[in-house]
């Protein structure tokens, strides 16, 4: 079976590798030059890789953890000590730290958090770990439910008081979904936090050896074309061409410097671009469908990815870092972090900026000047003095529209990967699937589509047809 699938992100890539080891045809196209989407990254003259975003992979990601094992490069993850480490902006240049013994979960977690004496009083850890106990004994259809309430109504319903929101989690809300606690859903914190809870090793990170691009993506890319399947770069979707019953047709390829549009048949279409150009492509027709006209209560996210290039080193520490800063959320020093950037003389800090609205427009100047101005904050030893750092140089990536804005009640306009359409399917981060706007979510949704589209369209394997055709022998020999 062919199948055409618009956009070379993690889900189609994941959707069309999961389809050739069912035995199907898929052929991925792409719009831009490069694979990826949002983890897509480039080398600038120098040969200095900067990307779309600072990506961080958790051991809750199994789905992520099996297709690394599948394609033989689960070695490509570097783990990091288990712990999480957060800036503490009213002692510049301090860190502190939730160590996670190696002990069953969720004794792990909890024994993290309680030994934690920097950030939250003893009051404040039993009055959470209190407020917690509903979305743990009641689980997923709890957390689900919770989707009505941002993450800071919630804390507020639980009893559990302001300052934990500061310390802990406007970091984890940022870190997760680019928002602030008052904007973002409290089912997205609950899963993550249900995640951790109940994994032993669900909250530990990994880094990427090298470029997402290169390193990921193109192994996946390998092996489809290895097994038959294609996927075209600088090949956009234009439009999708419906048949007389609302089905596709074809998908029409835009034409790139001069070229003919191309009409694309194939037996099965999916797109897999993120829900802001799926909005925009909808067919006429399919716009009246309820399924459909859900997508417009979904929209992506602004976020700002920094890559600062730096004459020595700001520290040592080979983990991501929550900064705690109005302005920025995580970061690493990934000369420390990944083994493609090390470099033993010098930082490369990558930062992601969020919340990013007031910022997505500005020029990269300004936002490399603000950066630099919360680095004297998280680094005074490098930046006050007779002899500060230099920044070498810069690299600024905006994303107007990431990953799906998770605002309260966005659950219920997720979509499923199955559509109302017989020959059209949905991947995506975006679509409904236990894991959110993230890497693994994206990986999972591919999956998913690609086991849905086996199921309705199994291959008639030829040699399984003989079997099925030939009179059992068994049953002949009772007869
Ligand atoms: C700054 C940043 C940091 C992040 N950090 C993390 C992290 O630490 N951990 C984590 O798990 N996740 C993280 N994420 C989220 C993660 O990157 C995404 O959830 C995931 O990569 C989304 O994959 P996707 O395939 O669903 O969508 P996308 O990556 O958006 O892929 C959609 C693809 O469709 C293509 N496309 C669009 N229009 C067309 C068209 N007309 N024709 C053909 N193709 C088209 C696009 O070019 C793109 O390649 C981060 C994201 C960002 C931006």
């Amino acid at each position: 079976m062919r199948v055409a699938i618009a956009g070379a992100g993690l889900a189609g890539l994941s959707c069309a590798k999961y389809l050739t080891d069912a035995g199907h045809t898929p052929i991925v196209l792409e719009s831009r030059d490069v694979l990826g989407g949002l983890v897509a990254a480039w080398k600038d003259s120098d040969g200095d890789w900067y990307e779309t975003g600072l990506h961080a992979f958790f051991g809750a990601y199994p789905n992520m953890l099996q297709l690394l094992k599948e394609l033989g490069i689960e070695d490509r993850l570097q783990w990091k000590e288990h712990t999480l480490i957060f800036n503490q902006p009213d002692k510049p240049g301090t860190l502190s730290r939730f160590d996670v013994p190696d002990i069953p979960s969720p004794f792990n977690v909890i024994a993290s958090i309680l030994r934690n004496k920097d950030m939250l009083t003893w009051e404040q850890k039993i009055r959470f770990a209190i407020g917690l106990l509903p979305a743990v004994v009641r689980g997923q259809k709890y957390v689900e439910d919770m989707d009505k309430y941002s993450f800071l109504e919630w804390l507020k319903r639980q009893g559990v008081d302001e300052r934990v929101t500061s310390d802990v989690f406007i970091a984890a809300c940022k870190a997760l979904t680019f928002v602030n606690p008052d904007e973002v859903s409290a089912t997205i914190l609950l899963t993550a936090l249900n995640r951790f809870l109940q994994e032993r090793y669900g909250s530990k990170i990994a880094f990427l050896d090298g470029s997402p691009t290169e390193r990921l993506c193109s192994p996946i890319v390998d092996y489809i074309r290895e097994r038959g399947g294609e996927v075209r770069l600088n090949a956009p979707l234009k439009e999708i061409l419906l048949n007389a019953d609302g089905t596709v047709k074809a998908y029409l390829i835009r034409g790139l410097n001069g070229a003919e549009d191309e009409v694309f048949t194939a037996d099965v279409y999916v797109s897999a671009m993120s829900v802001d150009p799926m909005k925009v492509m909808l067919p006429k027709p399919w716009k009246q469908m309820e399924f459909f006209k859900k997508l417009e209560g979904l929209e992506g996210v602004p976020v700002i990815n920094l890559h600062l290039w730096f004459d020595r080193k700001l520290t040592e520490i080979d983990h991501l870092l929550f900064s705690r800063s109005p302005l920025l959320s995580v970061y690493a020093d990934m000369s420390n972090t990944c083994r493609e950037y090390a470099n033993r003389d010098r930082s490369m800090l990558e930062l992601v900026l969020a919340p990013a609205k007031d910022w997505i427009a500005k020029s990269d100047e300004e936002i490399v000047a603000a950066t630099i101005a919360e680095l004297e904050k998280l680094f005074p030893d490098h930046f006050g003095g007779d002899n500060p750092a230099t920044l070498l140089k810069s690299h600024v990536v905006k994303t107007p529209r990431s990953v799906y804005k998770a605002t309260p009640g966005r659950q219920q306009y997720r979509p499923a990967q199955v559509t109302p359409i017989a020959n059209f399917y949905l991947a995506g981060s975006y679509t409904m699937q236990r894991y959110l706007g993230s890497m693994e979510g994206a990986v999972l949704s591919g999956k998913l589509t690609a086991q849905a589209i086996s199921e309705a369209l199994p291959v008639v394997n030829p040699s399984n047809l003989q079997t099925l055709t030939r009179p059992p022998a068994t049953n002949a020999a009772t007869a």
